[in-house]
């Protein structure tokens, strides 16, 4: 065991999910924030425990070429990015590399490489901000949690989010303290306003904004909506009511205060029409890319079903509604479903059907009644796959799964567990969705 408040010297060796630094001490991985691969440094112990250590970077003796400056003044504070200290090159190999060691550690792989699709800006892509709202001195502002914490750290101007976007947090911000809108208090449970979440279309320029709140009106709506209409692209606002302490940002009701209660934007050549609750993903250019692989790596035919577990509002359901027979979308939130249905339609595509429920009852109780799939896509939250949908998937026994993931441990486990059910890895292909943030998105074909 390692001792607090040492200073060891040591390299920089790995990173963690987290993308914090990893060296190795006397057999003991100690964890460095804000270091780089291959740096020697001087390491302070913090927390020391049998098998693994926290420490802090007191020198660097040997200093990376991908070490760089931070361009955002609150990028040591905020939580939000994790890689404004290194270089997007050296982000992207290791952000490749995670994909690739779960694979073979955890999945029994062999990969030598990993490719993955680079993202051409790390400026501006975010198509979706949520801000958690605070209070100082009676004056509310903005911002974005500090990392592991619940405190606000105030920011101006945001380099992953468009501009417009902070002007819309600006807008909310500048009416709350002019009408006295009280900010939400954790500790106390009081006050009103709990994030300004906004999602703007990047190919609309559609905006929609949502004030989550502890209540069920906001004073002087009217007022929020004349100024908010002064913004290009402003849409919609609607209302959240989360009421419950925790850390849900949104609740379960919506109330529009201002139609149609969506936006509308285009994705891989489908109008799709977004509601607040709905799964989007936040990075339109590298989505786009990333299905693309999907799609290429289904190689479907028009005489196959094609199942789509976890489909949110039904992209890429509908994008390989054209190459297929028929498409079935499963979807746990009701909106979503919704939406992905609308979306169907408006896009004239017949051959789509969706559900509501959970992906994996679901596609069992779909398998017991003698549906036949030809092809399965999952699109997973970070838990990966649950027993049902394995069992389902193993059930159905399509030609291929295709597997999009937004946590590559999860991905790998659920890999090895379908590969004792039959399938083997095809193709693996890394993306990066999240520029100066540490996850990954992978997208992988297997077949029987
Ligand atoms: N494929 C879509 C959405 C992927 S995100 C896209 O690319 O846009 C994962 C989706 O799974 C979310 O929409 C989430 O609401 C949904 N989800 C989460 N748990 C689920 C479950 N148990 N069953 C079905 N869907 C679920």
């Amino acid at each position: 065991m390692l001792t607090k408040n040492e200073i060891y010297e040591a390299v920089i060796c790995d990173y963690t999910a987290e993308g914090q630094g990893v060296a190795r001490v006397d057999g003991c991985a100690v964890f460095v924030p804000n270091a780089v691969f291959g740096e020697k440094c001087r390491i302070r112990i913090e927390k020391a425990q049998k098998t693994w250590a926290a420490g802090k970077i007191v020198e660097i003796l040997e200093r990376s070429p991908h070490r760089v400056n931070r361009e955002c003044p609150v990028a040591k504070l905020c939580g939000g990015c994790d890689f404004q200290h290194i270089t997007y090159q050296e982000e992207t190999r290791l952000k490749a590399e995670r994909v690739r060691s779960c694979l073979n550690k955890l999945a029994g792989e062999d990969l030598a490489e990993m490719p993955i699709l680079a993202a051409p800006t790390c400026h501006g892509y975010r198509n979706k901000a949520q801000y958690p709202v605070s209070s100082k001195n009676g004056r509310a502002y903005a911002g974005f949690f500090k990392a592991g914490t619940h405190q606000v750290v105030e920011n101006d101007r945001c380099g992953i989010l468009p501009a417009e976007m902070d002007g819309v947090k600006d807008t909310v911000i500048a009416y709350m303290n002019r009408h006295g809108v009280p900010a939400y208090d954790e500790l106390s449970h009081t006050g009103l306003v709990r994030h300004i979440y906004v999602r703007r279309g990047a190919v609309s320029g559609q905006t929609l904004v949502c004030l989550a709140i502890n209540g069920r009106a906001i004073p002087q709506a009217y007022r929020l909506v004349a100024e908010l209409k002064k913004i290009p692209g402003f849409t919609t606002l609607v209302l959240s009511v989360n009421t419950k302490k925790g850390n849900a940002v949104l609740g379960d009701e919506f109330i529009t205060l201002h139609c149609p209660g969506y936006i509308e934007d285009t994705l891989c050549g489908l109008n799709v029409r977004l509601s607040a609750r709905s799964f989007y993903q936040v990075n339109h250019h590298q989505a786009q890319r990333l299905y693309e692989v999907a799609i290429r790596q289904a190689g479907i035919t028009k005489n196959d079903t094609v199942l789509d577990l976890y489909c949110g509002v039904g992209t890429i359901t509908l994008c390989m509604a054209k190459a297929a027979g028929k498409v079935i979308g499963v979807e746990v939130i009701p909106q979503a479903v919704e939406d992905a249905r609308d979306n169907a339609k408006r896009n004239g595509i017949e051959n789509a059907q969706f559900f509501c429920g959970d992906a994996g009852e679901a596609a069992l109780s779909l398998e017991k009644q003698g549906v036949k799939v030809d092809m399965v896509v999952v699109d997973p939250p970070r838990k990966g796959l649950n027993a049902d949908a394995i069992e389902a998937l193993s059930r159905f026994a399509p030609r291929r799964i295709v597997y999009v993931s937004c946590d590559p441990a999860t991905l790998a486990r659920d890999v090895a567990l379908l590969k004792e059910r039959g399938y083997m890895l095809k193709n693996a292909q890394a993306a990066d969705l999240f520029p100066r943030c540490a996850h990954v998105e992978s997208v992988v074909c297997l077949v029987r």
